[in-house]
């Protein structure tokens, strides 16, 4: 069946195919080539996108439910956005000027409402957001490590691209290209959902941080379990250990991501994709306790702090969208429609998986859903790397988009947008159960 899908995949894409062949070096290729793992060893090139729907260049339409896995949330080019975009580029002029906006303040006052943090600075990733609050961590502790969920990830973080080594508990090797090679100078690991093997892993008395997702969503979606989320903050307080949540693909828990929504007390929160709405923007926000901390140390030069800035950040084309992004798109009437979206879309799938009496489950996050081969889901990051079927996936993936539906090119995940409709949900409903039929023999 999968090969009949990536045949049909070949067949329908002949210019994006040809497109992706031409740039035939590795280099000469667009970094995020993803799709071509799952769909015909291509992906799809992009020519138009706008609210829940893209087009490719061989002029098909498409409901996205990958939504840049998570960057648009705000559905593609969503109006407000457009138009601050619009209006800092033509009427103001000023991308890499290298003086704040008053903007800025609005940003951050718009971060703070919603994450409930007060201090926040600006980056132009969540990449960059997490290594300069790894490096305040390591600062204001004076401590090396960071510890990570096996299976998390925060970007290319050296820190946080690590794997366990097989047959250990908690030794963490290195996971990525040109990682340096002394991870367990720098970073610890621990199971999502294990409190007693983060205990363990604490009371080494050498972590900064922890680092970590409140939920897994970098090998589909793994949930806290009750109890969790306030055992790591009782923990990481007692040992002396920051607590830095990662809220860049949990933002769609709520409007306050999945902070407000579980009522989390981090040190930090970190974040990106989803509130430039689009145009890269990060951020990262302290505790009021935190940040009076790193202005007591006079050691520190907070001023002209090296190591945690960057030409571009918090540049007034991010401000600009970001503000436009929170202030009018991602608003708390989206997040209504976002996640009842979000529920019917689950309904549809139990609906399916019932029918057929398959042993899979379906787990929500908000405005976000995924499906698993597994039931029931899977609690820790590695449990859940056990059950992942690749070729299932390829499967599914490939044949929602022979019939125009885009997916997040791993671990079925669907995101919803404002822009998002009942329609959409259900025309996926609709081909999932067809592709589901197609593998359970009647
Ligand atoms: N944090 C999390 C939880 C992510 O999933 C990702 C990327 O997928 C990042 C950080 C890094 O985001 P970016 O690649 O936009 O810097």
């Amino acid at each position: 069946l999968l090969e009949l899908e990536q045949a049909q995949f070949a067949e329908r894409n002949p210019r994006s195919a040809a497109a992706y062949r031409s740039a035939d070096s590795l280099f000469g290729r667009v970094p995020m080539t993803w799709m071509n793992k799952t769909s015909a060893h291509f992906p799809l090139y992009l020519a138009t996108a706008r609210g829940a729907h893209v087009t490719d260049i061989d002029g098909h339409e498409y409901v996205d439910f990958s939504l840049g896995d998570t960057g648009s949330m705000a559905g593609h080019s969503p109006a407000a956005v457009t138009e601050a975009v619009r209006r800092r580029v033509e009427d103001l002029g000023g991308l890499a000027v290298m003086l704040p906006t008053e903007q800025a303040e609005t940003a951050g006052a718009h971060l703070a409402s919603r994450f409930g943090l007060p201090r926040w600075s600006f980056s132009l990733t969540a990449t960059d957001a997490n290594r300069w609050a790894i490096r305040l961590a390591r600062a204001v502790t004076d401590r090396p490590k960071i510890l990570v969920n096996s299976y998390c990830y925060h970007g290319s973080v050296d820190e946080s691209l690590i794997v366990t080594e097989p047959g250990t508990e908690g030794v963490p090797r290195p996971g990525n290209v040109g990682a340096p090679v002394a991870v367990t100078e720098t970073s610890r690991v621990a199971e999502f959902n294990d409190l007693e093997g983060l205990e363990r892993e604490l009371a080494h008395g050498d972590v900064a941080a922890v680092l970590m997702e409140p939920a897994l969503t970098n090998i589909g979606i793994v949930l806290p379990e009750p109890g969790y989320l306030d055992g790591v903050r009782e923990l990481t307080s007692r040992y002396g250990t920051l607590l830095i949540i990662d809220e860049t693909h949990t933002f769609c828990a709520g409007p306050g991501g999945a902070t407000r929504t579980w009522g989390l007390n981090p040190d930090i929160i970190t974040i990106g994709k989803a509130i430039g709405g689009g145009i890269p923007a990060g951020a990262y926000g302290l505790s009021a306790e935190l940040a009076d901390r790193l202005l007591s140390r006079e050691d520190l030069d907070l001023v002209d702090m090296g190591g945690v800035g960057g030409t571009l950040a918090g540049n007034a084309l991010s401000i600009a969208a970001v503000c436009a992004t929170l202030g009018e798109v991602l608003t708390d009437k989206a997040f209504d429609h976002m996640h009842a979206l979000a529920e019917r879309f689950e309904a549809g799938v139990a609906g399916v998986i019932a029918k057929n009496k398959l042993p899979w489950s379906v787990t929500r996050l908000g405005a976000r859903v995924e499906y698993r081969f597994a039931d029931p889901a899977p609690r820790t990051g590695t449990e859940a790397a056990a059950v992942h079927d690749q070729e299932l996936d390829d499967y599914l993936h490939t044949y929602l988009a022979n019939r125009g539906i885009l997916m997040t090119p791993f671990h079925n995940m669907a995101l919803m947008s404002p822009a998002t409709t009942e329609q959409d949900v259900d025309l996926h409903t609709r081909h999932f159960a067809a592709a589901v039929a197609e593998l359970v023999p009647t």
